[in-house]
This record gives C-alpha cells, sequence and structure tokens, in this order.
C-alpha cells in the first residue's frame, strides 16, 4: 500500500537534493510527466549519508526525455536509459519499468520480441531489491512515494527484501553481496529472511558473470566500510563459498593483520575523498597467497625471482575463474609485487634504480603495510622512508652504515 510520506517524516531539505537532478524532475514534469529522484539517493539521505550520485525516475520514455534536454544521450540497448549531463554532473534518468520477466518478451524461438519493457510506478517499486532502495522522493510536493515501507524500515534500521528473499536470490544472486554491503553502509540489520538463505543459497553466485562480480566487489571494496561488510561477512559465516576472495582475505591467519590494515587505510581514504586505486587493493589482498606459493616454490629449489613471477601468476589465475580482474589493474598489481624483493638491495646502484621505478611510491606504501603487520622489519621501512628524500651525502652514509 502506497504512504505518501511528508517533510517533516522523511526530513529531507530540498536544498540536499542535487540541483541538476532537482531540473530535470521540474523539466518532466513541467512537460506533464511524473518524475522523481529515486533509489540510493532517497535512502541515503533519509539515513543521514551524503549521496553519490543522483537518479531519476519517470514514466516519460527515453525519447521523450532525450527530445527535453539538450546535453543528453540515450545509452544501453535491452533497458534503455538516458544520461543528463550539466557541467561535472550526470544525472541518470530511467522510465518506469517492470520486472524482467524472460517469458513474457521472448517468442516459442527465445527470441527476443519486446526490448524496452516500460510499467507502472507500482511494478517500477516492485523490481527493485530491497524496502530501502524504492522510495521516490518529488521535489514539487517534497514528499515521498513509499510503496513498502521502506521509510519505516529505514527508521527502525532493518534491511529488508522486497518480496519473497529466496526467489530475489534465484532472480540475481549478487544480492547476497548488496545485502551485506548496504547493511554495512547504512548501519541496518539484516532481516533474519534477507540474512538465513543467504549460507545455503552461496553456491548461486557461480553463475554470475565474473566481470559482474568484479564490479560488486569493487564497490564493496571502495565503499568505505569495507572492513565493516567483511566483519559482518565472517560474523555470519557468510564468505564460505560466496567467492574465493572472500576466502582468501578472511582464511588467512598470516595476512589478516596486513589485509585489515589495507582495507583500513582504504576505507580511511575513501571517507576522506582521497585516490584509491584497486591495484594496490587487490595486491595487498592476494599477496599472502603469492608469498605462501613462492615459498613452496623454493622449498623445490626454484630460482628465486622466476619462482615470485609463476607464483604471481598463478595466484591472479585462480582468481579470473570467478572474478574478470582487468588487465589493466592485473598490471598493476603485478608491478607492486614484482618490486618487493627489491627493496631488501640496499647497496650500490640498486636503490636508485629502484627510486626511478615509475611504480616505487605505491611499491613503498605497500612495503609501509608489510612493515606495519609485521612481516618484514620496521627497520627496512624506515630506512628507504629516510633513503628517499635524503640529500646524497646522507645517502652514501646510509649505505655506508648498512654494509
Ligand atoms: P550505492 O550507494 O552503491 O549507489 P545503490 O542502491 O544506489 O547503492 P545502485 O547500483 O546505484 O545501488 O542501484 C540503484 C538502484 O537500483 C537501487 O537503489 C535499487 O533500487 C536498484 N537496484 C540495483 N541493483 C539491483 C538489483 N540487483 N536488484 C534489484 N534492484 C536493484
Ligand atoms: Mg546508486
Amino acid at each position: 500500500a502506497l504512504a505518501i510520506v511528508p517533510a517533516e517524516r522523511h526530513r529531507i531539505r530540498r536544498d540536499q537534493v542535487s540541483r541538476v537532478a532537482l531540473r530535470v524532475c521540474d523539466t518532466l514534469q513541467e512537460a506533464g510527466h511524473r518524475a522523481y529522484v529515486v533509489g540510493g539517493a532517497v535512502r541515503d539521505l533519509i539515513a543521514g549519508i551524503e549521496p553519490k550520485d543522483f537518479d531519476v525516475a519517470t514514466d516519460a520514455t527515453p525519447d521523450q526525455v532525450r527530445a527535453l534536454f539538450r546535453r543528453s544521450r540515450i545509452i544501453g540497448r535491452r533497458f534503455q536509459i538516458v544520461h543528463v549531463m550539466s557541467g561535472p554532473e550526470t544525472i541518470e534518468v530511467s522510465t518506469f519499468r517492470a520486472a524482467h520477466d524472460a517469458d513474457t518478451i521472448k517468442d516459442e524461438h527465445g527470441r527476443v520480441l519486446r526490448d524496452n519493457v516500460w510499467g507502472s510506478i507500482e511494478e517500477d517499486a516492485a523490481r527493485r531489491d530491497f524496502t530501502v532502495n524504492a522510495l521516490y522522493y518529488d521535489p514539487a510536493t517534497q514528499t515521498v512515494l513509499d510503496y513498502h515501507h521502506g521509510v519505516a524500515d529505514l527508521q527502525q534500521k532493518v534491511l529488508r527484501m522486497i518480496g519473497e528473499p529466496r526467489a530475489r536470490y534465484r532472480e540475481d544472486p549478487v544480492r547476497m553481496l548488496r545485502a551485506v554491503r548496504l547493511s554495512a553502509k547504512l548501519g541496518l540489520a539484516l532481516d533474519p529472511a534477507v540474512r538465513n538463505p543467504i549460507r545455503e543459497m552461496a553456491e548461486l553466485m557461480e553463475n554470475v558473470p565474473a566481470a559482474r562480480l568484479f564490479d560488486e566487489m569493487l564497490k564493496l571494496l571502495f565503499s568505505g566500510h569495507a572492513v565493516e561488510c567483511l566483519k559482518r561477512l565472517r560474523d555470519d559465516g557468510l564468505h564460505h563459498g560466496l567467492l574465493p576472495l572472500l576466502d582468501v582475505i578472511l582464511e588467512q591467519p598470516m595476512g589478516e593483520k596486513f589485509v585489515l590494515l589495507a582495507l583500513t587505510s582504504t576505507d580511511d581514504r575513501v571517507k576522506a575523498g582521497k585516490p584509491t586505486s584497486p591495484g594496490f587493493l587487490f595486491a595487498t589482498l592476494l599477496w599472502h597467497e603469492v608469498l605462501a606459493n613462492w615459498d613452496a616454490r623454493k622449498a623445490r629449489k626454484q630460482v628465486s625471482m622466476p619462482a615470485l613471477y609463476e607464483a604471481m601468476d598463478e595466484v591472479l589465475d585462480i582468481q579470473a575463474e570467478k572474478l574478470a580482474i582487468t588487465r589493466r589493474i592485473a598490471g598493476d598489481i603485478k608491478e607492486i609485487w614484482a618490486l618487493q624483493p627489491r627493496f631488501e638491495k640496499r647497496s650500490g646502484k640498486f636503490p636508485y634504480r629502484l627510486l626511478e621505478q615509475p611504480r616505487f611510491r605505491a611499491a613503498y606504501d605497500f612495503l609501509l603495510l608489510r612493515a606495519g603487520s609485521g612481516e618484514v622489519p620496521q627497520e627496512l621501512a624506515d630506512w628507504w622512508t629516510e633513503f628517499q628524500d635524503a640529500d646524497p651525502e646522507r645517502r652514501e652514509a646510509m649505505q655506508m652504515a648498512d654494509t
């Protein structure tokens, strides 16, 4: 049943909403359409979090939207949406649509008959995942349209699924990861009906395309709440089988302190609005796997550096089966790893050559984490901290003292 929630209950102020999103809604409404700010932004504003981006939902078709905004373009094929650009901002405008039901749009040969299945606002609300994500803010009346008690759930701090959780996980297993990520971000408890099936249904994740899983893992790891997400996954035993990467992260006694340091520093950087690097973070998450693999090879008398390169490839290959780590990121990861043994060589020209490496800074930050977790002596990290900024005389003295 639809609840129309007034401003004194949802407490969103108009000036908290992006001006571009407000203008998009106004323009659409003046042209006779329905238009609302929708989804994550409404949810975040009610929860007191500043939204990352603003989406708009409307009953206008993509062509109608496109015609109203000079700087806009239609994207997507199956489900077209419109990007409306203004200055640095892009507002995603999507037409209300019904749940995607494969049978209704395909003929007997499985051919897609209709590409865009538009629907009513009620259907649009029902196809969303969690009640807190199905809220529509109307800037004109400053009310929130709430079809699934999302405002109350948000205020009572529970994450509830729209519909039957098992069925919704079968439709899209990624919702299991979204449940944990959103509950950590918003400080919500998982409704038991949302939590309980995850353990037994985790294996459905195997059917999710590796590229989509990689996107979801990036969202989780760079949410600013990665430590909290992983803690929740582990406390509930939800990580088993969910993803090999999570097993690696959460089941390595040796690497735990190291990974925690890396994730904590990533969370801090995200919260402070500083840049982050997926390559660096993935390098930390998988480092102890590489170390174990490398040690085993050295024990088999393989030559050290070739053994390291083989260990790196093997560890990345195992992850690649489930998680499509992009080529560029895999390259970043390997560069950081391959430079690590070179920090041990402090004599002669070696340290000067290392300083000239384009990836020195990342590799050095990585070394600091290794020292912080006790894997290498703090003295080694301190030496490099001083050496990189020392004048030539001091550098020479440092090298002398070291031999
Ligand atoms: P974030 O804070 O990461 O942006 P979000 O909930 O806004 O979280 P988006 O991926 O931006 O996540 O999705 C926008 C909206 O689309 C969601 O609020 C939800 O209503 C809907 N949605 C996203 N993913 C799914 C899904 N897997 N199943 C159903 N609805 C979804
Ligand atoms: Mg969003």
